[in-house]
Order: structure tokens, then sequence, then C-alpha cells
């Protein structure tokens, strides 16, 4: 009797033991998501949310970790792109083009896919390098009823994730990364909405000044070249009148278009005013930029827009200057700044004045020029 007393306290103690272990178990877990989330909410950019994220997987011990986002227009590439986020080096970024996959893997349910790696239903969600994980999550990530995305989880454990296991950790953090997505989408919107033109499409005033300062001091800090162009349509005020503003709007957007197409995809074009366009190029050379510009002359001169029964062509005139930093000097970039954009002004005004349809160069501006107009 005493003895079977003996035996199920040992019994009871066991499990006992076995329920302290586990609340000590899902406290450490629940301080791992609370930390991981906490570095989460303090993130400033969806570049560094990511990077935050697809860096998490030995802090969840996990074999994988990947995120699918949703980028029908291919904008979030381009603003990852322009906030340093490389997307070569992050083949666990997977950008979709719409959400087909995700409806076809979720359907209307927003519930977590749990359970073994199959090829089929999981193969989307994972850019695999050497082993296929045996077991994974694949988390929606949905807001007011849209899909954003998904986060892929996986294991080389087979019963590390099972569609039995309680998922209330994991629908807690979805959350946090769902909302905190949303926002970091809509903030990119926002930005990108506030800098950019809405006629023509390419950057705006306000753009270009946040930008000249930012790639004067780069091109202090390489010691390389940066160009400047100040482009105006001529006689626009003509189409206008001759035409109507609509045809007017066409052809804006159509030069705004033709001059982009001639640019990198790193430099600088924004519209200035009515009809004049500001660009940078960075790293190019006066004899370089001069070649651009009548490059970009030419295009635009082979615009036809047809309206009344007419078809109308354009020509523009274009302004260009240099700047040529000196090793170790740092003249400060709004001076030089102020200096290249009246530089590019005064030489289109002398393209006007030589008759139109032309590229003046006002050559190069050194340091040694910048700091001397510091002074007058
Ligand atoms: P110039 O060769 O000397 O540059 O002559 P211009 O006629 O191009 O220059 P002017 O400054 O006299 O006229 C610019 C015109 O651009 C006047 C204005 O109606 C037109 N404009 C400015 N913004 C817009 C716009 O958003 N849409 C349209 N359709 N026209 C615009
Ligand atoms: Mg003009
Ligand atoms: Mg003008």
């Amino acid at each position: 009797m005493e003895e079977d007393l003996t035996t199920d306290l040992m019994v009871l103690q066991s499990h006992l033991d076995g329920m302290l272990e586990r609340v000590k178990s899902n406290g450490n877990t629940l301080r791992r998501f609370q930390m991981f989330e906490m570095g989460l909410l303090n993130l400033n950019s969806l570049a560094e949310m990511l990077e935050y994220i697809l860096a998490s997987q030995d802090f969840f011990d996990l074999d994988y970790i990947g995120f699918c986002l949703i980028d029908a227009k291919g904008e979030l590439q381009t603003y990852l792109m322009e906030d340093g986020f490389n997307i070569d080096k992050q083949p666990r970024l997977i950008l979709l083009k719409n959400n087909d996959i995700l409806q076809a893997t979720f359907g209307c349910s927003i519930n977590p896919y749990l359970g073994l790696y199959k090829t089929a239903k999981c193969a989307h969600f994972f850019t695999i390098d050497k082993h296929k994980p045996a077991s994974v999550a694949i988390i929606p990530l949905v807001r007011r009823g849209k899909f954003l995305g998904a986060l892929s989880m996986g294991s080389l454990d087979a019963h590390r994730f099972e569609n039995t296991m309680a998922t209330d950790f994991i629908e807690h953090m979805t959350s946090v990364v769902s909302v905190c997505l949303e926002n970091h989408l809509n903030y990119e919107a926002m930005k990108r909405t506030s800098l950019m033109d809405t006629l023509t499409g390419v950057n705006n005033r306000r753009f270009l000044e946040q930008r000249l300062g930012e790639e004067i001091d780069r091109a202090q800090r390489s010691v390389e070249a940066l160009s400047c162009f100040f482009l105006d349509i001529d006689f626009f005020k003509k189409v206008n009148d001759t035409y109507g503003h609509q045809v007017g709007d066409q052809v804006l957007t159509l030069v705004a278009k033709t001059i982009r197409e001639q640019l990198r995809n790193n430099d600088v074009l924004a519209r200035y005013g009515g009809e004049e366009f500001v660009a940078l190029l960075a790293n190019i050379e006066e004899g370089m930029a001069f070649d651009i510009a009548e490059r970009i002359r030419k295009k635009i001169k082979s615009i036809v827009v047809e309206a009344k029964g007419e078809s109308v062509t354009i020509t523009i005139s274009i302004g260009s200057v240099t700047y040529k930093p000196s090793k170790g000097t740092h003249i400060n970039s709004s001076q030089v700044g102020v200096d290249l954009i009246e530089k590019a002004d005064a030489a289109l005004y002398s393209a006007k004045n030589s008759g139109r349809d032309k590229v003046v160069s006002a050559g190069v501006i050194s340091d040694h020029m910048a700091l001397a107009n510091l002074f007058k």
C-alpha cells in the first residue's frame, strides 16, 4: 500500500517536472518572440525589415527562413534597390507578380500551413540552396482581407512543424509582421508619391533638392565627377496655344519618358518646373555628359504626336555642367548644389539664345571654383 503511494507520488512528481519544464520552455519561447517583435517595431524601412527577418534564422533555430512579397507593378523592387537592399544577394526574398500562388495555397483562409515539405505546395515559397526542409510553416501575411505576402520557415527536423501543433506564437508574430509590413508599404508609397510628379511620373523638385546634396557628398567621397543637365522644351507655349493643353500634357509626358530612357537607372531625373527638367548623372565626365545630352536632344527631336490631323514635333535645349571634386576637400554640398544648378541654367540660357535645339556645356566646376564662389 505504502509502496503504491510512493509510486503514485513519483509518477505525479515526474508529471509535474514535465509540466514545469514545458512552462519554462514556453516562457523562453515567449521571451524570444517578444525580443524579436521589439526589434521589428523599431525598424525604419521596408529594406531594414526584410533584412531583419531574413537574418533571424538562427534566432529561431531554423534551417530556413524566407519572405514572399506581392509586387504587382515592380515598385517594391525599385524602392528596395533605392534603399540599398541588394535583391540579388537575398534569394530568399521572393517577389510575386500577383497573389495567385497565395490564393491557390490558402484560399480564403488566413491559417498557416504547417507540416511536411511537399514540393507541389511549398516550392513557390522556398529558394532551396542545399537541402530541402523536412517540415515547414508557411504563414500568409494578410491585412484588411488582402494578401501582402508570406513568411516561410523550414526545418530539417520532420517534427518541428506539424499541423497539430499550437500556433498561438506564430499567429501572434504574424499579425505583428503583417502590421509592420503594411505600415512600411504605406509609408514607402506615401514617400514616393510626395516626391513624384503626377503628370510625367518622374521625380519632382522636392526629390531633386533632397538628392542633390546626397549626390554631391557621394561624388566628393568617391572623388568622381557628377554631371548636371538643365533641360527645357523649346517654344512649348506654342504647342499649348496651337493644339491645346491636353496635347501639351501628352508631349510633356513623352519628353519625360524619352529623357528617362536615355539615362541609367540610378541617374536622377526631376521635373523642375512647367516644361523644365533637371538630371544628375553620377560618375559622368564632361565629354561623356555632352554626348549623352546630344543623344537626348536627338531623341526628343524624333518624337511625333498626332493632333488636329497634324504631326506635332518639338525640340529641346540643354545646359550641361560637370562637378569634379578633388581628393580630400569637402566643400559644403549645398553650395556646390546651388552652383551646379546656376551654371547649368546659364548654359541652357546660352543654348536658347544661340538658336535652341542645342546642347551647351558650361564646362567643369572644380572645388577651387566652388570655394571662390562661396566668398564672392
Ligand atoms: P522657350 O523656348 O523660350 O523655352 O519657350 P517656351 O514657350 O517653351 O517657354 P515659356 O516659358 O514661354 O512657356 C512655357 C509654357 O509651358 C507655358 C505653360 O503654359 C506651359 N506649361 C507649364 N506647365 C505645363 C503643364 O503641366 N502642362 C502643359 N500642357 N503646359 C505647361
Ligand atoms: Mg521652354
Ligand atoms: Mg521654361
